[in-house]
Protein backbone atom coordinates (compact mmCIF):
# COMPACT_ATOMS: atom_id res chain seq x y z
CA UNK A 1 0.00 0.00 0.00
CA UNK A 2 1.20 3.37 -0.77
CA UNK A 3 2.48 5.49 2.18
CA UNK A 4 0.05 8.29 3.08
CA UNK A 5 1.66 11.59 3.11
CA UNK A 6 1.13 14.57 5.56
CA UNK A 7 -1.60 17.35 3.78
CA UNK A 8 1.27 20.22 3.81
CA UNK A 9 1.20 23.96 2.96
CA UNK A 10 3.76 26.17 1.81
CA UNK A 11 4.14 29.69 2.09
CA UNK A 12 7.26 31.19 0.83
CA UNK A 13 8.24 34.43 3.29
CA UNK A 14 6.21 33.00 6.39
CA UNK A 15 8.17 34.10 8.64
CA UNK A 16 6.57 37.49 9.50
CA UNK A 17 3.93 40.13 8.15
CA UNK A 18 1.41 38.49 5.75
CA UNK A 19 3.16 35.14 5.44
CA UNK A 20 3.21 34.66 9.32
CA UNK A 21 -0.33 35.53 9.19
CA UNK A 22 -1.36 33.15 6.19
CA UNK A 23 0.97 29.89 8.08
CA UNK A 24 -0.51 30.51 11.18
CA UNK A 25 -4.32 30.45 9.84
CA UNK A 26 -3.36 27.55 7.94
CA UNK A 27 -2.44 25.74 10.55
CA UNK A 28 -5.60 26.03 12.02
CA UNK A 29 -7.20 24.69 9.22
CA UNK A 30 -5.31 21.51 9.98
CA UNK A 31 -2.06 21.94 7.30
CA UNK A 32 1.21 20.92 8.08
CA UNK A 33 2.76 23.99 7.70
CA UNK A 34 6.53 24.55 6.14
CA UNK A 35 7.90 27.88 5.81
CA UNK A 36 10.64 29.88 4.23
CA UNK A 37 12.68 32.48 5.26
CA UNK A 38 15.40 33.90 3.78
CA UNK A 39 17.27 36.66 6.26
CA UNK A 40 15.58 35.88 9.69
CA UNK A 41 15.38 32.31 10.79
CA UNK A 42 15.25 33.30 14.66
CA UNK A 43 11.55 34.94 13.37
CA UNK A 44 10.92 31.64 10.97
CA UNK A 45 11.37 29.19 13.76
CA UNK A 46 8.85 31.49 16.20
CA UNK A 47 6.00 31.13 13.86
CA UNK A 48 6.77 27.13 14.01
CA UNK A 49 7.04 27.37 17.52
CA UNK A 50 3.48 29.23 18.35
CA UNK A 51 1.86 26.28 15.40
CA UNK A 52 3.96 23.70 17.35
CA UNK A 53 2.43 24.96 20.97
CA UNK A 54 -1.19 25.05 19.43
CA UNK A 55 -0.90 21.06 18.27
CA UNK A 56 -0.02 21.49 14.72
CA UNK A 57 3.34 20.47 12.97
CA UNK A 58 5.76 23.22 11.20
CA UNK A 59 9.03 23.46 9.75
CA UNK A 60 11.19 26.61 8.24
CA UNK A 61 13.63 26.65 5.46
CA UNK A 62 15.93 29.03 4.34
CA UNK A 63 15.41 29.53 0.63
CA UNK A 64 16.03 32.40 -1.49
CA UNK A 65 13.21 32.49 -4.28
CA UNK A 66 14.80 34.76 -6.43
CA UNK A 67 17.87 31.72 -6.42
CA UNK A 68 16.23 29.00 -9.53
CA UNK A 69 18.39 26.61 -8.79
CA UNK A 70 17.64 26.99 -5.11
CA UNK A 71 14.25 26.76 -5.12
CA UNK A 72 14.40 23.71 -7.92
CA UNK A 73 16.58 22.10 -5.18
CA UNK A 74 14.17 22.98 -2.53
CA UNK A 75 11.52 21.04 -3.93
CA UNK A 76 13.80 18.31 -5.10
CA UNK A 77 15.13 17.92 -1.22
CA UNK A 78 12.36 18.63 0.73
CA UNK A 79 8.75 18.16 -0.94
CA UNK A 80 8.63 16.18 -3.85
CA UNK A 81 7.95 12.26 -2.40
CA UNK A 82 8.01 13.57 1.25
CA UNK A 83 4.47 15.56 1.61
CA UNK A 84 1.34 15.82 0.05
CA UNK A 85 1.22 19.07 -1.10
CA UNK A 86 -2.00 20.52 -1.10
CA UNK A 87 -1.64 23.89 -0.99
CA UNK A 88 1.44 26.66 -2.40
CA UNK A 89 1.17 30.32 -1.01
CA UNK A 90 3.95 32.73 -3.26
CA UNK A 91 4.09 35.40 -0.60
CA UNK A 92 7.70 36.19 -0.40
CA UNK A 93 8.46 39.53 -1.72
CA UNK A 94 10.30 42.71 -1.75
CA UNK A 95 10.38 46.28 -2.36
CA UNK A 96 12.89 48.83 -3.47
CA UNK A 97 11.03 51.59 -4.47
CA UNK A 98 12.75 54.49 -6.75
CA UNK A 99 11.19 56.80 -9.54
CA UNK A 100 12.21 55.38 -12.85
CA UNK A 101 14.42 58.19 -13.69
CA UNK A 102 16.50 56.95 -10.93
CA UNK A 103 16.01 53.58 -10.74
CA UNK A 104 19.32 51.33 -11.39
CA UNK A 105 19.53 48.41 -12.98
CA UNK A 106 20.01 46.32 -9.72
CA UNK A 107 16.86 47.59 -7.85
CA UNK A 108 14.79 46.43 -11.43
CA UNK A 109 16.15 42.91 -11.45
CA UNK A 110 16.08 42.25 -7.66
CA UNK A 111 12.54 43.17 -7.41
CA UNK A 112 11.55 41.42 -10.92
CA UNK A 113 14.09 38.25 -9.49
CA UNK A 114 12.34 37.66 -6.34
CA UNK A 115 8.57 39.26 -6.69
CA UNK A 116 7.85 37.33 -10.20
CA UNK A 117 10.55 34.60 -11.37
CA UNK A 118 10.27 33.63 -7.33
CA UNK A 119 6.93 33.39 -7.68
CA UNK A 120 6.93 31.71 -10.91
CA UNK A 121 9.43 29.29 -10.52
CA UNK A 122 8.02 28.07 -7.18
CA UNK A 123 4.33 27.83 -9.02
CA UNK A 124 6.44 25.25 -11.87
CA UNK A 125 7.91 23.36 -9.19
CA UNK A 126 4.85 22.39 -7.16
CA UNK A 127 2.68 22.26 -10.38
CA UNK A 128 5.04 19.25 -11.15
CA UNK A 129 4.32 17.67 -7.85
CA UNK A 130 0.42 18.82 -7.93
CA UNK A 131 0.11 17.57 -11.60
CA UNK A 132 0.85 13.97 -10.30
CA UNK A 133 -1.24 14.33 -7.31
CA UNK A 134 -4.22 15.87 -9.59
CA UNK A 135 -5.04 18.14 -6.75
CA UNK A 136 -3.77 21.01 -5.26
CA UNK A 137 -3.92 24.96 -5.04
CA UNK A 138 -1.50 27.57 -5.87
CA UNK A 139 -2.37 31.18 -4.43
CA UNK A 140 -0.02 33.66 -4.95
CA UNK A 141 0.20 37.37 -3.54
CA UNK A 142 0.22 40.15 -5.43
CA UNK A 143 -0.90 43.75 -5.04
CA UNK A 144 -3.59 46.37 -5.78
CA UNK A 145 -0.32 48.31 -7.00
CA UNK A 146 -0.22 45.90 -9.99
CA UNK A 147 -3.60 46.50 -10.62
CA UNK A 148 -3.29 50.78 -10.59
CA UNK A 149 0.43 51.48 -10.31
CA UNK A 150 1.87 53.57 -7.73
CA UNK A 151 4.70 56.78 -8.47
CA UNK A 152 8.05 55.10 -7.17
CA UNK A 153 7.07 51.54 -7.91
CA UNK A 154 7.36 50.90 -11.13
CA UNK A 155 9.69 47.50 -10.41
CA UNK A 156 7.07 46.38 -8.22
CA UNK A 157 3.85 47.30 -9.99
CA UNK A 158 5.48 45.60 -13.34
CA UNK A 159 6.39 42.34 -11.12
CA UNK A 160 2.84 42.33 -9.38
CA UNK A 161 1.17 42.83 -12.46
CA UNK A 162 3.03 40.09 -14.34
CA UNK A 163 2.00 37.59 -10.96
CA UNK A 164 -1.54 38.60 -12.54
CA UNK A 165 -0.89 37.72 -16.18
CA UNK A 166 0.94 34.41 -14.50
CA UNK A 167 -1.89 33.58 -12.54
CA UNK A 168 -4.40 33.56 -15.09
CA UNK A 169 -2.58 31.61 -17.36
CA UNK A 170 -1.03 29.31 -14.79
CA UNK A 171 -5.29 28.60 -14.19
CA UNK A 172 -6.15 28.38 -17.54
CA UNK A 173 -2.93 25.11 -17.58
CA UNK A 174 -3.67 23.48 -14.76
CA UNK A 175 -7.58 23.49 -14.71
CA UNK A 176 -7.89 19.76 -16.31
CA UNK A 177 -5.61 18.23 -13.39
CA UNK A 178 -7.67 19.52 -10.47
CA UNK A 179 -5.17 22.36 -9.87
CA UNK A 180 -6.77 26.14 -9.27
CA UNK A 181 -4.73 29.37 -9.34
CA UNK A 182 -6.09 32.59 -8.01
CA UNK A 183 -4.25 35.55 -6.53
CA UNK A 184 -4.89 37.76 -3.55
CA UNK A 185 -4.10 41.29 -4.24
CA UNK A 186 -4.07 43.43 -0.64
CA UNK A 187 -3.81 47.12 -0.48
CA UNK A 188 -2.16 48.65 2.10
CA UNK A 189 -1.50 46.08 5.04
CA UNK A 190 0.24 47.00 8.64
CA UNK A 191 3.62 44.60 8.35
CA UNK A 192 7.70 45.50 8.40
CA UNK A 193 7.16 46.40 4.42
CA UNK A 194 4.88 49.41 4.63
CA UNK A 195 6.48 50.44 8.50
CA UNK A 196 9.13 51.87 6.85
CA UNK A 197 7.29 54.52 4.88
CA UNK A 198 6.92 58.33 6.37
CA UNK A 199 3.88 59.30 8.22
CA UNK A 200 3.04 61.55 5.37
CA UNK A 201 3.40 58.43 2.85
CA UNK A 202 1.32 56.41 5.45
CA UNK A 203 -1.56 59.11 5.75
CA UNK A 204 -1.70 59.88 1.80
CA UNK A 205 -2.33 55.96 1.47
CA UNK A 206 -4.53 56.16 4.35
CA UNK A 207 -6.95 58.95 2.63
CA UNK A 208 -7.39 57.22 -1.06
CA UNK A 209 -8.91 54.11 1.47
CA UNK A 210 -12.78 54.48 1.54
CA UNK A 211 -12.82 52.18 4.49
CA UNK A 212 -10.21 54.78 6.02
CA UNK A 213 -7.90 52.48 7.66
CA UNK A 214 -5.36 49.90 6.53
CA UNK A 215 -5.58 46.29 6.67
CA UNK A 216 -3.91 43.34 8.77
CA UNK A 217 -2.02 40.25 7.85
CA UNK A 218 -4.99 38.64 9.36
CA UNK A 219 -7.42 40.11 6.60
CA UNK A 220 -5.21 38.40 4.11
CA UNK A 221 -5.21 35.13 5.79
CA UNK A 222 -8.73 35.19 6.22
CA UNK A 223 -8.66 35.47 1.99
CA UNK A 224 -5.74 32.24 1.69
CA UNK A 225 -7.63 30.20 3.75
CA UNK A 226 -10.79 30.58 1.91
CA UNK A 227 -8.94 30.11 -1.38
CA UNK A 228 -7.43 27.03 0.17
CA UNK A 229 -10.95 25.68 1.43
CA UNK A 230 -13.16 23.21 -0.09
CA UNK A 231 -15.64 25.71 -0.99
CA UNK A 232 -13.36 27.38 -3.19
CA UNK A 233 -12.77 24.49 -5.76
CA UNK A 234 -14.31 26.12 -8.62
CA UNK A 235 -12.72 29.13 -8.49
CA UNK A 236 -9.87 29.37 -10.26
CA UNK A 237 -7.55 32.58 -12.43
CA UNK A 238 -9.30 35.47 -10.11
CA UNK A 239 -7.89 38.28 -8.52
CA UNK A 240 -9.27 38.61 -4.81
CA UNK A 241 -8.76 42.30 -4.05
CA UNK A 242 -9.11 42.80 0.10
CA UNK A 243 -8.62 46.13 0.29
CA UNK A 244 -10.50 47.99 1.45
CA UNK A 245 -12.54 49.37 -1.31
CA UNK A 246 -9.03 51.48 -2.33
CA UNK A 247 -9.33 50.59 -6.65
P1 LIG B 1 7.42 41.67 4.86
O1 LIG B 1 6.80 41.92 6.18
O2 LIG B 1 8.53 42.54 4.39
O3 LIG B 1 7.88 40.12 4.80
C1 LIG B 1 8.48 39.64 3.63
C2 LIG B 1 8.67 38.16 3.73
O4 LIG B 1 9.30 37.70 2.51
C3 LIG B 1 9.61 37.75 4.85
O5 LIG B 1 9.18 36.49 5.35
C4 LIG B 1 10.96 37.60 4.16
O6 LIG B 1 11.85 36.69 4.81
C5 LIG B 1 10.50 37.03 2.81
N1 LIG B 1 11.48 37.23 1.75
C6 LIG B 1 12.04 38.40 1.36
N2 LIG B 1 12.89 38.19 0.34
C7 LIG B 1 12.84 36.86 0.08
C8 LIG B 1 13.51 36.02 -0.84
N3 LIG B 1 14.40 36.49 -1.72
N4 LIG B 1 13.25 34.70 -0.81
C9 LIG B 1 12.36 34.21 0.07
N5 LIG B 1 11.72 34.94 0.99
C10 LIG B 1 11.96 36.25 0.98
O7 LIG B 1 6.33 41.75 3.70
P2 LIG B 1 4.73 41.69 3.76
O8 LIG B 1 4.24 43.08 3.84
O9 LIG B 1 4.27 40.67 4.70
O10 LIG B 1 4.43 41.22 2.26
C11 LIG B 1 4.18 39.86 1.92
C12 LIG B 1 3.70 39.82 0.48
O11 LIG B 1 2.53 40.63 0.33
C13 LIG B 1 4.72 40.37 -0.52
O12 LIG B 1 4.67 39.63 -1.71
C14 LIG B 1 4.24 41.79 -0.75
O13 LIG B 1 4.66 42.27 -1.98
C15 LIG B 1 2.74 41.58 -0.70
N6 LIG B 1 1.97 42.79 -0.41
C16 LIG B 1 2.17 43.49 0.74
C17 LIG B 1 1.41 44.64 0.96
C18 LIG B 1 1.55 45.47 2.21
O14 LIG B 1 0.93 46.54 2.28
N7 LIG B 1 2.31 45.04 3.21
C19 LIG B 1 0.48 45.07 0.01
C20 LIG B 1 0.32 44.33 -1.15
C21 LIG B 1 1.06 43.18 -1.34
P3 LIG B 1 12.85 37.19 6.03
O15 LIG B 1 11.96 37.43 7.23
O16 LIG B 1 13.77 36.04 6.26
O17 LIG B 1 13.52 38.43 5.56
Amino acid sequence: MAEQLTSTALVTGGSRGIGKAIALRLAQAGYQIFLTYVSKPEQAEEVCATIRSQGGKANSFKLDVGNWDQVVDFFKQEIKRKVHLDVLVNNAGITKDSLIMRMHKDQWQQVLDVNLTGCFVCLQQAALIMLKQRSGRIINITSVVGQRGNPGQANYSAAKAGIIGLTKTAAQELASRGITVNAIAPGFIQTDMTAVLSAEVREQFQSVIPMNTLGTPEDIAEAAAFLASPGAGYISGQILGVNGAMY
